[in-house]
């Protein structure tokens, strides 16, 4: 009989499934994932780790709980790495739908102004259920809009209610329009407080510790909405106090010559000066580096975030994730803002990247593998925490997916469990562990508040746009 070493029983074992512990990355170059499989396998979690995993033909421990998962494929959790959250307030909003990038901020922005400490968090709270069941057990959330103080304060109290694991990024803008910028006036903030602001987060939630449920890192808008000293002074202080970079980076095609003219330099460049070309920096969409630039921020070590369904409803272009990859950079999943993807779904975002890459390199160019590598170890790395998510290796955080198995979209697949399960979809999460709970049980959630937020929410949303809830 096998047992854990203080001789009781795990917590929990599932066992019978089609185990992906981690999914195979690109070869050779990045090293971010060889790939390990189990077919017929067991994983068993303690103490919000995965305490060991085995072959069906190896003992299985002694649980206090047992799920059969039934031959089902079972991956880590999916990792969130660009979203923010705030903006479910306002999806679909039909008077912005057809915009471009800014055209589409610009009705939008007056409608965040009326942002609270209320709406914050109920729309954290609805975006980490709604990932929940989309297999996602790790989100960043690039806040940005501070119209009133301590709305990163209300938003972390959702995923801790929650018990789902939290990178909060303090954003900030300086520049409205009045300085040349997009955002009204209410949305900004002095240089001073953002500096104030984000030490005081940090010293607050930041936990550097193994097993973390909440970790803050850093996040100035764009080039954009903020001033060059700001984006300086964010990187002096992440360095200080050890946190992460996050920055949108050549999301739009006129950011070019925004950059040449606004600061004599291409965006690269602009982000090199600023001291922020190493390996704390992970940023988002990162579509119009030229072949040098690539090669320059990967070897410097700085991650991005390619967000599909947000590109191509935005109608603009997208990373190229495989030569990205190719040059060894950390190449993470991103859903973004719900008002530009409208969802948040990692599934869905994961095959939207799968589609992408095939689509512009051809059929033998990626695997639904090196999808679920970008989503789970890819996206880990750019939230500097591969230690220890996006693979279930022994020791990793218990955050893992059991996908439910549709008896109609899985009906004939038979040779291949993971390119099945992202070609043969949708996939929804049966059950969602994080640190070990399990948050969705049988394919539903497991939030006894989740009702009342939902009812809050829409008030609250249809203040925001105007309209009776
Ligand atoms: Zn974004």
């Amino acid at each position: 009989m096998f047992h854990n070493v203080t001789g009781m029983p795990t917590e929990t074992l599932i066992r019978n499934a089609y185990l992906v512990l981690e999914a195979q990355g690109p070869q050779p170059h990045s090293g971010s994932g060889t790939g390990w499989e189990i077919d017929g396998g067991w994983i068993a979690l303690q103490d919000g780790r995965v305490h060991s995993v085995g072959t069906s033909s190896e003992p299985e421990p002694q649980a206090q709980t047992v799920i059969d998962a039934e031959g089902r494929l079972v991956t880590p959790g999916l990792v969130n790495t660009h979203h923010h959250m705030y903006q479910n307030l306002t999806r679909a909003y039909a008077p912005a739908v057809n915009g471009t990038l800014f055209q589409w901020l610009t009705e939008l922005y007056p409608r965040w102004a009326v942002l609270d400490e209320e709406s914050t968090y109920l729309s954290t709270y609805v975006a980490a259920a709604e990932l929940l069941l989309g297999g996602c057990t790790t989100s960043s959330d690039h806040m940005y809009v501070h119209p009133r103080p301590k709305l990163i304060d209300a938003q972390i109290r959702a995923p801790t209610e929650i018990g789902f694991r939290f990178m909060a990024n303090r954003g900030s803008m300086t520049r409205s329009v009045e300085d040349g910028g997009l955002p009204p006036k209410e949305v900004v903030q002095d240089e001073e407080t953002i500096l104030e602001d984000s030490e005081r987060l940090i010293s607050t939630y930041h936990d550097p510790n193994p097993g973390a449920m909440v970790r803050m890192s850093l996040a100035p808008c764009s080039m954009f909405s903020v001033s060059e000293s700001i984006m300086r002074a964010t990187a002096e202080l992440a360095e200080k106090h050890d946190v992460r970079l996050h920055t949108h980076l050549a999301e739009d095609k006129d950011e070019d010559t925004y950059a040449l003219e606004v600061y004599g330099r291409r965006p690269v460049e602009y982000l090199e000066d600023c001291g922020w070309a190493h390996d704390r920096t992970w940023v988002a969409h990162y579509i119009y580096g030229s072949a040098e630039e690539n090669r320059r921020l990967a070897s410097a070590g700085v991650g991005a975030t390619q967000c599909p369904s947000s590109n191509m409803i935005l109608a603009g272009d997208t990373a190229d994730a495989r030569a990205l990859r190719e040059m060894g950079m950390s190449v993470g999943i991103g859903c973004d803002g719900s008002s530009s993807a409208d969802s948040a779904d990692l599934w869905a975002e994961t095959r939207g990247a799968l589609l992408l890459a095939r689509h512009s390199h051809g059929p033998a160019s990626f695997s639904a593998r090196d999808a679920l590598n970008m989503s789970t170890l890819g996206s880990a790395a750019n939230l500097g925490w591969a230690d220890e998510l996006g693979h279930l290796r022994p020791g990793a955080c218990a955050d893992l997916v059991i996908w439910e198995s549709s008896p109609l979209s899985q009906a004939g697949v038979l040779t291949d469990r993971v390119e099945g399960w992202l070609r043969s979809g949708p996939a929804r999460a049966q059950d969602t562990f994080v640190a070990g709970r399990r948050l969705v049980a049988g394919g539903e959630l497991q939030l006894a508040g989740l009702d009342d937020v939902l009812s809050r929410h829409r008030t609250a949303a249809a203040a925001m746009q105007g309209v009776s809830a």
